[in-house]
């Protein structure tokens, strides 16, 4: 790809998309905060994720859980004890890593995900593998790093009092599976989706908002009779696909990769990743996997509680099994914008950053633009009553090319330009953001208008 992250992230941050956090005191490692054209570019993807996984599904129904869950629940997951990454640090420079992440920076077409530590070290040792930051060979044993930020709920804190913010919304959703069920008496198939924040404490966040440590994620759990014929894993990996195309993700930025054996994780009877082409390389976007039974059941066990479904046609009771399809929302955000951002020629001596986002998704769909401060009574009356319809912006400063530039810059599809004719012929100038076409429209057809573009 021909932009490079970080001039990526300057437009972000300088046009408001994106803010370092806590910047004043210097920061927090790696945490991010949205900005107004941030917050809007991501509820109006959110708003299509639900949109299109739920409330227009014939399947699903929502669920908004807590993000504190009595400890079982992670012991039932497999987080507790499990969920751990295999760190290592440089005996010299000290630097803190993960042995699977440094095996793959160097052995790009590896796969390490489900190698023991011992594979790991031995790996590392026969390959005279050295230190990225000051290559020496010289390394700790590897450790397990525990994943899950531990806080105490109630006054005392002691053992007992330790709970979790959770490292994943999915397990909030098997919990209140038979509460689900019962309570709307849904048949199989059904799915339950979520949006809401997660937290891993990552030992080597990364990529802007690619990884972080406080992340949100948008987790569909779909359960079925796994006696159906039907490819559910297709038809979400389907559904999946028409959602990137949707939002107008370019087909030939990502790719499908099945894991194989040895790396699916412990729950996974298959698992298909979506991978973007990030400029930093290639990344995990959107995973879908088969679950099998594996969640229900370990909480059927830890709980002592009966999750099973019981089919009334057959008088049978199964364990439904689960397709999952996962997805972080910064991470898609980041994809989007790196899809969007272009730098285009305009003539020989000008160049214009654009971002092509798609007008579901962009902050605002139309900036409504005054030719001259003698309209701005008119302009701003046509804003408000386009505002009743349309995310809007009124843009009264500058001149005329310095505006169209700066709504290029923030993906605006469209200005509308008020000038001198437009009180007399009730017509207005429409500028497109990627072809810059200009043409006259009625003030009364505008809403028909930009429905039908
Ligand atoms: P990775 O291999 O990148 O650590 P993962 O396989 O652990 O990801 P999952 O547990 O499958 O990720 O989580 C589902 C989705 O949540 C991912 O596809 C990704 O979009 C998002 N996600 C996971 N971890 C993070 C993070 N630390 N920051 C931002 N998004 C994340």
């Amino acid at each position: 790809m021909q932009y490079t992250l970080k001039e990526v992230v300057n437009h972000l941050k300088t046009q408001g998309f994106v803010f370092q956090g806590s910047e004043i005191y210097g920061g927090l490692a790696n945490s991010w905060d949205f900005g107004p054209l941030g917050i809007e570019l991501e509820r109006n993807l959110k708003n299509l994720w639900w949109q299109h996984f739920i409330a227009k599904s014939k399947y699903n129904v929502g669920l908004d859980s807590s993000i504190l869950m009595n400890n079982n629940v992670w012991k039932a997951s497999g987080h507790l004890g499990n969920f751990a990454d295999p760190l290592l640090d440089c005996k010299k420079c000290k630097m803190r890593m993960r042995a699977d992440k440094l095996i793959e920076d160097n052995y790009p077409k590896l796969n390490c995900g489900g190698w023991s530590n011992e594979q790991l070290s031995a790996f590392i040792t026969e390959k005279n593998i050295s230190c990225p930051n000051c290559g020496a060979h010289d390394f700790t044993d590897i450790r397990q790093f525990e994943l899950m930020f531990k806080t105490n709920q109630g006054v005392i804190e002691d053992e007992k009092s330790v709970v979790y913010l959770r490292p994943e919304t999915a397990q909030g959703i098997f919990v209140n599976f038979k509460n689900v069920q019962r309570s709307l008496r849904k048949k199989l198939p059904f799915g339950i989706g979520q949006i809401g924040k997660s937290f891993r404490n990552e030992i080597t966040p990364e990529n802007f908002i690619f990884r972080t440590r406080e992340f949100e994620q948008m987790e569909l759990e779909f359960f079925y009779d796994s006696k159906e014929k039907i490819d559910w894993f297709e038809y979400w990996v389907q559904e999946v696909t028409k959602f990137l195309t949707l939002i107008n993700l370019k087909a030939e930025n990502y790719l499908f990769r099945e894991h194989d054996a040895s790396e699916l994780a412990h729950y996974a009877k298959r698992t298909i990743d979506i991978e973007y082409k990030f400029p930093f390389g290639t990344g995990e976007l959107w995973g879908i996997a088969d679950r099998g039974d594996y969640d229900l059941r370990r909480h059927s066990e830890v709980s002592k509680q009966d999750l099973t479904y019981l089919n009334q046609e057959t008088n049978e009771k199964i364990l439904p099994h689960v397709i999952e399809p996962s997805v972080g929302v910064g991470r898609l955000m980041l994809a989007v914008l790196y899809d969007a951002y272009h730098i285009e020629k305009v003539s020989d001596n000008e160049t214009r950053v654009v971002l092509k986002l798609s007008p579901l998704l962009a902050p605002y769909q139309i900036a409504v633009i005054p030719l001259s401060k003698q309209l701005n009574k008119a302009a701003y009356q046509l804003y408000e009553e386009l505002l009743m319809r349309f995310q809007c912006i009124y843009d009264k400063t500058g001149n005329i090319g310095k505006r169209y530039r700066r709504q290029d810059a923030i993906g605006t599809p469209f200005c509308v330009t008020f000038d001198f004719e437009s009180a007399t012929d009730q017509k207005v100038t429409v500028r497109n953001r990627d072809t810059m076409q200009q043409e006259r429209v009625a003030i009364a057809n505008l809403e028909n208008y930009f429905i039908a573009v």
